[in-house]
């Protein structure tokens, strides 16, 4: 399985007090606050910044507050999700979770990644889709409800992405038309309604390479709150590699290498491989490192 950065999380996330009251109400005494202010983070040099019960109860009124888990079956761990108000923070406060998840610890890794899925969801969804009426958090923030109890509940949208190989041990990367030059990654794709996991593989690289794929294997799976996706991570093998070609829609560029010629294109940055904290790069890697000592350099220079 892939060591995959965004999926480390360790908090509890300890269901079944979203419904005591009590028992919460106890917890947000002795509680942390994250705070979440629109697309970003709170953070003091990199991570994310703690605070008290009484810091964040002078903020209330501005923001919804939401029950995100349990630490050592006794602390609790809270979002305050609101809107920036003027001059509120320092600009170098606020960082997005491309910016700070490889300083993270696993335990603000799990409250980042469920704290802004679910920010985001909330952010989101104001109105009930029902009746149009507004909606509010119930349940500690795991739900939304209107006044005529239509209740919804957060999604989340599943994704597959796929590195696809060959006989000859070589990788295929393609490049999109909306990505910065010279960046090639891994194929992926949402899941559409009714699709298996493994129809959608499939799919996608006929779509997107041209190619057909057989070996379907799972390699694990991270959530991706860029705003609301998990990707499910596959690697297949390619039976007709030199019928490659890009679709010139989404993808324009698709491209066959070997380790020799990844290394050195992406040591003169020629090539620019995806950010460390993604599944295309935790593939590219471990493919890379199955047949070398060597690991592969480059800062994450893509921001998006
Ligand atoms: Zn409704």
């Amino acid at each position: 399985m892939l060591h995959l950065p965004l999926a480390q999380g360790v908090l509890d996330r300890a269901a079944h007090l979203r419904v005591d009251e009590s028992a919460l109400e106890e917890l947000m005494l002795a509680g942390i606050y994250y705070q979440f202010r629109d697309q970003r983070w709170v953070t003091t040099k990199g991570t994310l910044t703690q605070f008290s019960y009484s810091e964040i109860q002078t903020l209330a009124d501005a923001g919804e507050l939401y029950f995100l888990g349990l630490e050592s079956g006794q602390i609790g761990h809270f979002l305050f999700n609101a809107p920036i108000l003027q001059d509120q923070f320092d600009p170098e406060e606020l960082l997005s979770l491309r910016d700070i998840a490889a300083q993270l610890s696993f335990l603000q890794i799990g409250i980042a990644v469920h704290g802004q899925a679910l920010a985001l969801w909330h952010n989101s969804h104001r109105f009930c889709s029902r009746c149009g009426l507004e909606t509010f958090p119930i349940q500690s923030g795991s739900i939304r409800s209107c006044s005529q109890d239509h209740q919804h509940h957060p999604r989340t949208d599943p994704a597959i992405i796929v590195l696809i190989r060959d006989r000859d041990d070589r990788i295929m990367l393609g490049h999109q038309a909306t990505w910065p030059e010279r960046r090639f990654s891994a194929f992926a794709g949402f899941v559409e309604p009714g699709e298996s996991f493994e129809s959608a593989v499939l799919r996608e690289v006929a779509e997107e390479s041209g190619i057909q794929v057989r070996e379907l294997r799972y390699l694990g799976s991270q959530p991706w709150p860029f705003p609301a996706s998990v990707m499910v991570a596959y690697e297949v093998i390619a039976d007709n590699p030199e019928d490659a070609r890009a679709d010139g829609l989404e993808i324009t560029e698709v491209k066959w290498w070997t380790r020799a010629q990844l290394k050195s294109e992406s040591d003169s940055g020629e090539l620019i491989l995806p950010p460390k904290i993604s599944v295309a790069r935790a593939m590219i890697d471990r493919w890379f490192s199955e047949k070398s000592d060597e690991s592969l350099g480059g800062e994450d220079q893509w921001r998006n």
